[in-house]
């Protein structure tokens, strides 16, 4: 029968206990969650910096549909552009540091749209082997060569790079690693790169906003201006709680860009509203420190609980704890029986994580209170206890 992998893969999946689906969450989300009629402390946001549902930003998005309407009404290059978007192109130069700038729906198309436009039959790409899916499986479709280097690993990256002798070379990392919390090496990397005459890519996903000075991220944080790597990349949908991405580098790259990538030519624009939306949770995210501030905290006493009852949490210091389980099913059962504790944390399983790593990944944000934390080790500790 044609097709009929569909069914036997699916099987498969439920028998791995690895079979996804999603849940309806009611309303807005924040500190708590709502799914079906109960409601959960939300551990599992990316909404780092609690900006998801700030009322601040609802108005904005409101009046962002007065000023401009709701629909882009086209692709960047016909009649997609709107004032909306130069303003906040404008502004995240300014905020970051940034010579040029590219936007994007979504940052799955944007690395998906860099990864094919710049790497050709002859180039090789370096990757971590914790690299997002969305580097990683455009790296694969890609036609150029592509090498995973060992997660942080500037000795096995540095091995392979004397190794390489293709003309166009480029190295990419996570800042913050997504489903670690862990953070890149951007200073080394960056040396290696222009040891080797390499361009180097941070994908900074879960770094922007919540890193360095003014959330300026992940590079900032280590001392580097963003402008000087060939590419830095980001996402409006994690700390700055709206959606959308942008990729930034030199002007002859994003006129490249405009003239070259199919992906960001024959699209259509992000919603102006929601670009002046991104403005106003970009500004948030710089000059609200306080939101910064509190997050930290919470993430240093949660570390501080971790260690007190014994709960051994991967080397992170970033908005990202992940508890690593090991088994799927044992990682899915301890996150039920958070959920009837009232806890929403979600079990990451492969092939999101590698083989015997599934994990509960928890996530720590602004909207989250000192003693929610307390019930939520609590809570962890008793079951752990259990198993
Ligand atoms: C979430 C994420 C992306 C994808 O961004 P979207 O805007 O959600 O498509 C890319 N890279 C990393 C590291 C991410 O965590």
């Amino acid at each position: 029968m044609a097709f009929d992998f569909i069914e036997q893969q699916l099987q498969q999946r439920k028998i791995d206990g690895l079979y996804r689906q999603s849940q309806i969450t009611q309303g807005q989300q924040g500190r708590y969650i709502k799914v079906a009629a109960d409601h959960y402390l939300n551990f599992s946001s990316n909404d780092y910096l609690g900006l998801a549902a700030d009322p601040t930003l609802i108005k904005a998005w409101q009046k962002g549909a007065e000023l401009y309407g709701v629909g882009s009404g086209g692709s960047y290059l016909v009649t997609g552009y709107n004032q909306a978007h130069a303003d906040l192109t404008e502004q995240l130069k300014s905020w970051l540091g940034l010579e040029a700038i590219a936007l994007f729906s979504s940052g799955y198309s944007a690395n998906q749209a860099i990864i094919k436009l710049l790497l050709d039959k002859n180039a090789l790409l370096l990757q971590d082997k914790l690299n997002h899916a969305s580097l990683m499986e455009a790296g694969s479709l890609a036609q150029c060569k592509m090498q995973r280097f060992k997660h942080n690993d500037s000795a096995h990256l540095q091995s392979l790079l004397e190794k390489q002798q293709n003309p166009n070379s480029l190295i990419i990392s996570e800042g913050v690693f997504s489903m670690d919390g862990d953070q890149a090496p951007v200073k080394e990397l960056l040396i290696q790169s222009k040891q080797h005459n390499s361009w180097l890519m941070i994908d900074d996903a879960h770094g922007l906003g919540v890193l360095g000075k003014d959330g300026q991220g992940s590079v900032v944080e280590s001392g580097i201006a963003n402008s000087e790597l060939q590419i830095y990349m980001a996402t409006f949908g994690k700390a700055l709680g709206v959606g959308g991405a942008f990729v930034a580098g030199s002007q002859a790259l994003i006129d490249y860009i405009n003239n070259f990538s199919k992906p960001y030519t024959y699209t259509t624009g992000l919603p102006p509203a929601m670009a002046y939306t991104i403005g106003c949770a970009a500004q948030m995210a710089e000059i609200e420190q306080w939101r910064r501030d509190k997050m930290f905290e919470l993430v240093s006493y949660f570390k501080t609980l971790a260690v007190q009852h014994d709960i051994q949490l991967g080397e992170s210091n970033t908005a990202i704890q992940p508890l690593i389980i090991g088994d799927s099913q044992k990682a899915l059962m301890v996150a039920e029986q958070l959920k009837a504790l009232g806890f929403w944390v979600t079990a990451i399983r492969p092939p999101t994580v590698p083989v015997n790593t599934a994990r509960l990944r928890i996530t720590l944000t602004t909207s989250h209170e000192l003693q929610d934390i307390k019930q939520l080790i609590a809570a962890i500790s008793t079951i752990l206890s259990e198993h």
